[in-house]
């Protein structure tokens, strides 16, 4: 969680077409996907048409916010030096419950306890007054 008396640092994601409306979603801590109106399908990164039936209509239809972890790597090295008090730190792909995947943080679990299929819920951390970063932690 980002302390309001600090300014953060580390990049943060551009507000502009489909990925900005995903993260104003976010900004109301609500996890919402495209989800074409046709075949029902969700999908992720956002994206104009349907890869499976070719459909340009769609919705943004709420997650349950929970979903598994499908993969992830350990950051050993600091890349940039924003991330220095971070490391060692996982980058992790989660696979949510609609079936979308998107690349988050799994935190309050030491990255030495990750595995697959760790069960997993999004929380919302309100980086700045502007952007709300989707992470997600263990579900106890
Ligand atoms: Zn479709």
């Amino acid at each position: 969680m980002a302390d309001a008396t600090t300014t953060y640092k580390k990049p943060l994601p551009k507000r502009r077409g489909v990925a900005g409306q995903f993260y104003d979603f976010c900004k109301k801590h609500e996890l919402r996907f495209q989800r074409c109106t046709s075949c029902q399908t969700w999908r992720h990164v956002p994206r104009d048409m349907c890869a499976k039936c070719g459909s340009f209509d769609w919705e943004w239809a709420k997650s349950s916010g929970k979903g598994k972890v499908y993969s992830w790597t350990t950051a050993e090295q600091v890349m940039l030096p924003q991330f220095t008090s971070d490391v060692p730190y996982n980058a992790s792909i989660i696979e949510l419950e609609e079936g979308v995947r998107m690349v988050s943080w799994v935190i309050d679990i030491p990255n030495d306890d990750l595995r697959l299929d760790l069960p997993v819920e999004v929380f919302f951390d309100d980086v700045t007054p502007e952007v709300t970063l989707p992470k997600f932690r263990p579900i106890k």
